[in-house]
């Protein structure tokens, strides 16, 4: 069998993304995966007329590069939406009750989740002068641009829910980049955005947030079945270094050891996989990846008959501000937001507890994960009834952090990237956590690898060497 043009180790959104971009500009892909199935954490689970996801459950998009892998794949027909407004109302907890998020600049106005100090500070983010350190963590950005109140209300709730992350830690560049974007352009957020608006009016991409009939793992099993890339199971990379014109990596599958040589290199495992290959090769890179901490995550998903619970549960769901001091960060109403993932007559309610702000989380059973979101859930929405069904998912390594000074270093490890032509960093600790960005950075690998590639093929040809003929490249790569 021929070697493939480009190896990627990790079959997990991440690599499975930049697989399909990759394909799509005619490069013959492999991709390894230690386990026996694609998708890595993402995973649906489907029981008695429940539908449960491992980790992410819906997307959030705004990319042309995600719509453009959407319609490619006829992925876009068998989206389902999340409700619009007003059913798709968030909520906060705000002194132990739940308070619903202002949507629009009059329901913030009249919102109780701010006092008149903290609304007046919000509306003179325009006369606030630039400023900031490049470490700046989201907190010192927020407060210095937005108040203190936005931060403990709104961003400190987000940024330990979703990311599962500590404001106090995390660094605005990497979390916040098109805030800190914003900021560093046009020197305030609210002119920034909204000349932006004008700037794209008619052209600007919509918001949508959607998952799939059959769950994320939709996803994920229409790209491993992209033609053009082959797919080992239970093939663990071991050992990597460079070989004439490429890349040879060596690894154990079910068959044996197995050493496969391609031009180029992609590694979309986990940081500290990534850090365990590399070491031997390069022990600088090796202990930048080694560095990137990540939190733990348990899910927690909650079946009750519908009559159990009083709240009328009308929208998403909620997130929980640090100050409330309860174990979950959050939970979403998924039998709300998606109606098929519960049987009629049925509540759905997956509960987020750990992230960085309950680290301590990572060693409760099961029991006391279960037990940690019911005595929150009962108060606020008014449960009356023991749950009917229940599932746990746990992450030991969850999302990683991007904490301290995340910025400086990915610039260090791409300093370090240029003297091993060929190899390519695309996972999670990258470019953004999300769906979303896993497929947006996936398209940018996709363009690096091709660029790499081409250079590669000037390089053979003037040392005389042989080298393969380098892919057309799509428009859409280009
Ligand atoms: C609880 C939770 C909820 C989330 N919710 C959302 C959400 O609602 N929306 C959203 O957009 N995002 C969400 N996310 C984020 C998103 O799911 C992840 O960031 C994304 O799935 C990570 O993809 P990845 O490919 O980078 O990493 P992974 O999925 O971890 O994939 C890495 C793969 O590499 C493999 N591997 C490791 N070492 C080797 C080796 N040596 N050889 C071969 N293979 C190897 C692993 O087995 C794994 O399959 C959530 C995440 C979590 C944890």
């Amino acid at each position: 069998m021929s070697d493939p043009d480009v190896i990627v180790v990790g079959g997990g959104v991440s690599g499975l993304s930049a697989a399909w971009w990759l394909a799509q500009a005619g490069c013959s892909v492999e991709i390894w995966e230690q386990d026996g199935r694609l998708g890595g954490k993402i995973a649906t689970r489907q029981a008695d007329g429940y539908l449960t996801e491992r980790a992410a459950s819906m997307m959030l998009n705004f990319r042309p590069e995600v719509s453009q892998l959407l319609a490619a794949t006829g992925l876009d027909v068998g989206r389902i939406a999340c409700p619009s407004a007003p059913q798709c109302q968030r909520y906060l907890v705000r002194g132990g009750r739940l308070v619903p998020v202002p949507m629009r600049l009059g329901a913030l106005v009249r919102s109780s989740l701010w006092t008149l100090g903290g609304k007046l500070r919000l509306l003179a983010e325009p006369l606030v002068p630039r400023g900031g350190r490049p470490d700046e963590t989201v907190s010192e950005f927020v407060v210095r641009r937005l108040g203190r109140e936005v931060l403990e209300t709104a961003m400190e709730p987000f940024v330990a829910g979703p990311l599962a992350s500590d404001p106090d830690q995390a660094s605005a560049h990497a979390v916040l980049p098109r805030l800190v974007a914003l900021e560093r352009r046009y020197g305030s957020l609210v002119i920034g955005a909204s000349v932006r608006r004008f700037l794209r009016r008619g052209t600007a991409p919509v918001r949508e947030m959607f998952s799939f009939g059959g769950g994320m793992a939709t996803l994920t099993r229409a790209l491993a079945a992209t033609a053009g890339v082959r797919f080992r199971a239970r093939s663990t990379a071991l050992r990597l270094e460079p070989a004439r014109s490429g890349w040879r990596l060596d690894g154990q599958t079910p068959a044996g050891g197995l050493t496969v040589r391609a031009r180029q290199l992609v590694l979309s495992v986990p940081a500290p996989a990534a850090a365990a290959l590399l070491r031997p090769l390069d022990v600088g890179l090796g202990h930048l990846l080694h560095g990137i901490e990540y939190s733990a995550l348990t899910v927690v998903h909650l079946a009750f008959d519908r009559s159990a619970i009083r709240h009328p549960l009308d929208g998403l769901g909620f997130l929980v501000p640090r100050g409330e001091g309860l174990p979950l960060t959050g939970c979403q109403w998924m039998s709300s937001t998606f109606p098929s993932r519960a049987p009629r007559g049925k509540a759905l309610l997956t509960c987020y507890v750990g992230g960085a702000r309950v680290p301590q989380a990572r060693d409760w059973t099961d029991g006391r994960c279960i037990d940690a979101a019911m005595a929150s859930l009962e108060p606020l929405l008014g449960i009356e009834a023991a749950p009917e069904r229940v599932w746990i998912d746990r992450h030991t390594s969850g999302l990683p952090l991007y904490h301290g000074a995340y910025a400086g270093r990915l610039r260090a490890m791409s300093e370090r990237l240029r003297s091993w032509p060929g190899l390519h960093l695309a996972a999670n600790y990258w470019g953004g956590v999300s769906v979303r960005d896993r497929i947006a950075c996936g398209h940018a690998t996709a363009s690096r690898v091709h660029t790499s590639l081409a250079r590669s093929r000037l390089s053979a040809s003037v040392t005389g060497l042989d080298s393969p003929p380098v892919p057309a490249v799509p428009r859409s790569l280009g």
